[in-house]
């Protein structure tokens, strides 16, 4: 794929900050595992990514691993990461084990994955839509944006990964949930997160990028910053669709994106 591919109207997309090595299972981090993503990157044409396993996987991540891997691409910035949830058994461990690991972390994503049920990732396609049949999607909806808020308030946190994921399996509320997200935003803003945009929306059934569009306007007006994001569980899947991404933001009229070093926030200018 040529560098192009991530190129549109002047804006070049350099930064995949959603990334799972590990895919879904414990892997230990060892230079098999790590080099393909960091040759995928470099022939995109992506200089800056993010390993950002789930922390439940937290016992295959190896910050010398990451280290050696940083030696052997002196090209690439190279970030130490992980995605915190919202697991109602295991968070508080695992929240334990990132502000133990803080220092050798430069980023920490938020994410909510679970509703009302412990044992299942609502997220999970096809079988978590079954947690939504016969529920009111607005309580629902009003629901996640509270454990969201809930989440943020805990800390540990450097910015929101797919921050509409409620809309994964295609449902839609039927009130208005501006005041919801409004409140949700300044949240983030209070607490100076940025947010991504992850082109994983593209690739579910809502077949929509998170979040949407009205979101994307209302926290620019916030001046919250954004990063950009593939949520790509295998090295193939860096940087999918960030054409289309340059593309919306160029439209939408977002001019830099967020890059993170040991929680350090820098915003980078995205026209060549
Ligand atoms: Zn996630
Ligand atoms: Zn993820």
């Amino acid at each position: 794929m040529s560098v192009n591919q991530l190129s549109t109207s002047n804006y070049h997309l350099f930064s995949d900050y959603h990334t799972h090595p590990q895919g879904h299972r414990v892997r230990r981090y060892t230079q098999t595992l790590l080099q393909p993503w960091a040759d995928s990157a470099r022939n995109l044409g992506l200089a800056d990514i993010a390993f950002t396993d789930h922390d439940r996987y937290h016992a295959g991540i190896g910050f010398d691993e990451i280290d050696r891997l940083r030696e052997r691409n002196p090209d690439l910035r190279i970030r130490a990461g992980i995605e915190l949830d919202n697991d109602p058994i295991y968070s508080g461990a695992r929240r334990n084990w990132i502000e133990k690991h803080w220092d050798k972390l430069d980023f920490v994503l938020g994410s909510i994955h679970f509703l009302n049920r412990p044992d299942q990732m609502f997220d999970s396609v096809p079988d978590g839509a079954a947690q939504f049949e016969g529920r009111n999607i607005d309580e629902m909806y009003a629901d996640y944006f509270r454990r969201l808020r809930e989440l943020i308030s805990n800390g540990w946190v450097d910015s929101l990964a797919h921050l509409d994921l409620i809309k994964i399996h295609g449902h839609r509320p039927t009130a208005d949930v501006g005041t919801l997200v409004n409140e949700t935003l300044e949240f983030i803003r209070a607490r100076d997160l940025a947010i991504e945009l992850s082109t994983a929306g593209w690739r579910k059934p809502v077949n929509e990028l998170y979040p949407s569009d009205s979101i994307i306007e209302l926290a620019m007006e916030k001046g919250i910053p954004f990063t950009t994001a593939s949520d790509a569980h295998s090295h193939v899947q860096l940087g999918e669709n960030f054409a289309n991404l340059a593309h919306k933001m160029a439209e939408i009229g977002i001019h830099r994106v967020c890059i993170f070093e040991k929680h350090k926030r820098a915003a980078v200018p995205l026209q060549l």
